[in-house]
């Protein structure tokens, strides 16, 4: 027999993991109560849910199923421990997320068979991936508890927190969540999901290893319709995060829509894979196989669409193919093993469905030779071809193993087909070319983008989507502003002085009426002897003054509810041409940081020429002294300025995670921004909003103050005179709530800005949950908008971008 037979001929052999002691130690605590204030407590119904092994169908364990009293119970005992905890100093903090690192690492073994026993995915991936990354994020978060204090100083905890979590990575989600909001100093009320409790049990215990302070973190295991559902609408929770599917994730958005609780949303992907001709085909298969059969694809950053340029599909196709013919799907505590179980029968059913439909359009569907094994749950890794981009198989999730091909000719081609999806979670592109995968990656729309490689991960580098894959970000500095809001958020909001009856007018010899007209006149430059020349601004869309659609004006009234002026009635239509035009003008985001800041400095040079004219203009609205007024007209100019400086500064970083590379954090623009302005502070609050928002690369349809938008119509002049192009900033002035719901409503918009009323930014999180847009309201509250702190700076920069990380490995 020669060498080359012999290899021909070897099989794999089993090597199996024990479960024993995984399973001793189920079998000494069970059944499971629910973990409150650090004890072990009975849930109140007396319910207990069953655990069941995919890989079986065998019953595991039994845990408590909490009802909505149990929920209040660990919400009352967070709150309790929220209290100390989040002034107990950022050293202290890290210490206890040092030890839990330390003692994740020593239940190292343990951990990763639960959790192999569990949800069914390989142990090769649970020793090998989920638990080191679990302990690698408490260090860094350990990390980020001791820097609190400096690196964030004007920032406070949220408070009490609801975790809601999925079970495709059970413990690993749950340390993306606990990790950082320990950190900032909150407390936790967790939820693991139904099918996979185990290894959050198992964490629990080692919180009272570490000695944690009761109450900090507490784990109810239950029903969505009793624990989720609880913990979202539940009063006292600060924050919602949550990982899950995008249906779920709008339930919660509308759930919470004007509550004022944080939100953040992990949702779902059905991410690109695209493989260019240059690229190596057998590294590209190998990437393949972690993108696609790595946790049997429940995975929501799966690179489920392989989208190969034409010339190489067959090719590729075949090297595939043989390579699937040689997984080896089954035990998950067989060490050998490429593809454990599907985690439950639920899954794998509808996983079945999604395939059979992929049929039924007309797709070529491919398996490998061998069966899977027929006790449990499994599902064979599975390949489409001919597939159009339209049918259900291109675009739903599937979360299993199947992947779904499809060809293109150009980059320009690879990027439409990349973005021909709802979602935005991750993508992969496989180039020898780097200047190619540089230059594809950044206009691929979603949250991560390795090259050459697939399903990486890190603490250091923030995770999360764009779109309906969610919004906020888990790990980095990025993700831990999830966790805090700023200090002043508690401050009584600062007043704006306003004239007394107009005192400041009454010492003339004019009544306050001829002043008023006065002002008219001046404004409207005319003299008195001749008629003033009517000047009622349009609207501004696309670099144009338009009229409204509705070709209604409406009265324009200062605090003593005279007339002071007119302004267009703008309407559903008119909203609609100006999200067009800020669409057309996308080519702003493509420009250089360097000329937005030139803008926005002519902007600041041709207002300030006009800096009497506008102070007057706010004086004749608001009633507001002069003094006052021509304070906002210097604020305005001075935010101007800090817009112009932050154009080329607020870049983004680059991690040097623990891999031969580096991923490159950019801060790129959300898109087009629908944004509300508040009524206080007419000139500064509306260019204290499009300042950052267009500094940052976005185009904006803007709604001024409804009170006093003659504020926002008066820099239709500047804007035309300062190079500003075309369609960057539309404005459509009217009915502030009405224009902001059509707004938040538009599948156009990316995010929505809206500074009004409590129950217009109810309106607004609720109607973005379409889209799953980002939203960023006030609840109705005021903030100081001449205050630097409050007015300026980074808070609207992040709101203003989004992280994307590109990994770029080296090295040969
Ligand atoms: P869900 O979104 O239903 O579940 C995720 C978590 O949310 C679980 O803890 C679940 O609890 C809980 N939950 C469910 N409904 C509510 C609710 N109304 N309020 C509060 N919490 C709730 O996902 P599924 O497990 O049903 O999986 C369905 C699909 O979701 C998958 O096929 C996949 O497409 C997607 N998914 C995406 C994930 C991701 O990582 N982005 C992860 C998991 C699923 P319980 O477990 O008790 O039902």
């Amino acid at each position: 027999m020669s060498v080359m037979d012999i290899f021909e001929t070897m099989e794999y052999g089993s090597a199996p993991e024990s479960a024993s002691p995984a399973l001793a130690w189920l079998k000494e605590r069970q059944p499971f109560g629910l973990f409150i204030k650090n004890e072990w407590m009975k849930p109140a119904s007396g319910q207990y849910l069953d655990s069941i092994n995919p890989a079986t169908g065998k019953l595991l364990v039994q845990v408590a199923s909490a009802n909505s009293a149990d929920v209040n119970t660990a919400i009352a005992a967070a709150r309790s421990a929220f209290e100390s905890w989040s002034r107990t100093p950022g050293h202290v903090r890290a210490r206890y997320l040092y030890a839990i690192a330390r003692h994740i690492q020593k239940h190292a073994r343990l951990l990763a068979v639960l959790e192999s026993l569990d949800n069914g995915k390989p142990l090769r991936e649970t020793r090998d991936l989920d638990i080191p990354l679990v302990a690698r994020h408490f260090y860094y978060h350990a990390g980020w508890a001791q820097l609190m204090a400096c690196e964030l100083p004007s920032y406070q905890p949220v408070g009490v927190v609801g975790q809601i979590i999925p079970w495709n990575f059970p413990l690993l989600m749950l340390a993306w969540k606990i990790a950082p909001a320990l950190a900032m100093g909150n407390t936790v009320v967790l939820k693991p999901a139904r099918y996979t409790p185990l290894t959050a049990l198992k964490f629990a215990e080692i919180m009272q290893e570490v000695g944690l302070p009761p109450g900090i973190v507490n784990i109810v295991t239950g029903e969505a319709s009793q624990v989720g559902e609880s913990l979202v609408r539940h009063r006292d929770v600060n924050k919602i995060a949550f990982t899950g599917s995008t249906d779920v994730g709008r339930s919660i958005r509308r759930a919470t829509a004007g509550s004022g609780k944080k939100l953040s949303l992990e949702l779902g992907g059905k991410s690109p894979f695209i493989v260019f001709d240059d690229a190596d085909l057998d590294s590209v298969v190998e990437g393949a196989v972690d993108a696609i059969w790595f946790n049997q694809g429940q995975v929501c950053c799966a690179g489920s669409r392989l989208l190969v340029q034409e010339n190489i599909e067959q090719t590729l196709i075949r090297k595939l193919r043989a390579r699937m013919e040689k997984l080896r799907v089954g035990d998950p505590l067989d060490k050998a093993i490429d593809m454990g179980a599907i985690v439950s029968p639920t899954q794998l059913k509808e996983i079945q469905r999604l395939v059979n439909k992929g049929i039924e359009e007309g797709a070529q569907m491919w398996q490998p030779s061998w069966a899977c094994p027929t006790e449990g749950y499994f599902f064979p890794p599975t390949l489409f071809t001919n597939v159009s981009p339209a049918t259900s198989i291109a675009q739903v999730e599937i979360f299993g193993p199947v992947l779904v091909s499809m060809t293109f000719r150009t980059p320009e081609e690879a990027v439409a087909l990349a973005n021909n999806t709802p979602y935005g979670l991750a993508a992969s592109v496989w180039s020898d070319n780097i200047n190619l995968a540089l230059d594809v990656a950044p206009k691929i729309k979603a949250g991560s983008v390795w090259i050459n490689c697939t399903n990486m991960f890190d603490a250091s580098s923030g995770f999360g989507g764009y779109r309906e894959s969610g919004f906020g970000r888990e790990g980095g500095k990025e993700g831990l502003y999830e966790y805090v809001r700023p200090a002043w958020e508690t401050m009584p909001s600062v007043g704006i002085p306003i004239a007394n009856n107009y005192s400041h007018m009454e010492d003339t010899t004019l009544s306050s009426n001829d002043k008023d007209s006065e002002l008219s006149a001046t404004l409207n430059d005319s003299s008195s002897a001749s008629p003033l020349i009517d000047r009622t601004p349009k609207l501004f869309i696309g670099g144009k003054q338009v009229r409204s659609d509705s070709g209604y004006s409406r009265d324009v009234y200062n605090p003593r509810g005279r007339v002071v002026g007119q302004v267009s009635e703008g309407n559903r239509k008119d909203i609609r041409n100006a999200v067009e035009a800020a669409h057309a003008a996308r080519g702003w985001s493509a420009g250089t940081a360097h000329n937005r800041a030139q803008i926005l400095y002519y902007i600041a040079e041709n207002l300030a020429v006009r800096e009497e004219e506008f102070a007057r203009r706010i004086v004749l609205q608001t009633g507001r002294t002069h003094a006052n007024a021509l304070e906002e007209v210097q604020a305005t100019l001075s935010r101007l300025f800090s817009y112009a400086a932050w154009a080329d500064k607020f870049e983004g970083v680059v991690h040097r995670p623990p891999m031969r590379g580096v991923v490159l954090a950019m801060n790129e623009p959300i898109g087009v921004i629908g944004i509300t302005c508040p009524d206080e502070y007419p000139l500064l609050g509306f260019i204290s909003l499009i300042g950052p928002a267009i500094a940052m690369g976005n185009t904006v349809a803007v709604v001024p103050s409804q009170q006093s938008s003659l504020s926002a119509t008066d820099c239709y002049q500047v804007f035309e005179t300062s190079d500003l192009p075309a369609g960057v900033v539309n404005i459509v002035t009217g009915e502030r709530d009405t224009l902001s719901q059509v707004l938040a409503e538009h599948d156009d918009v990316d995010a929505v800005w809206y500074f009004g009323s409590a129950e217009g930014s109810k309106q607004v999180e609720l109607a973005s949950a379409g889209n799953m847009k980002r939203t960023w309201v006030n609840y109705g509250h005021e903030r100081s908008w001449l205050d630097a702190v409050q007015g300026e700076g980074a808070e609207f920069l992040r709101e203003a971008t989004q992280v994307k990380n590109i990994w770029v490995p080296y090295g040969e």
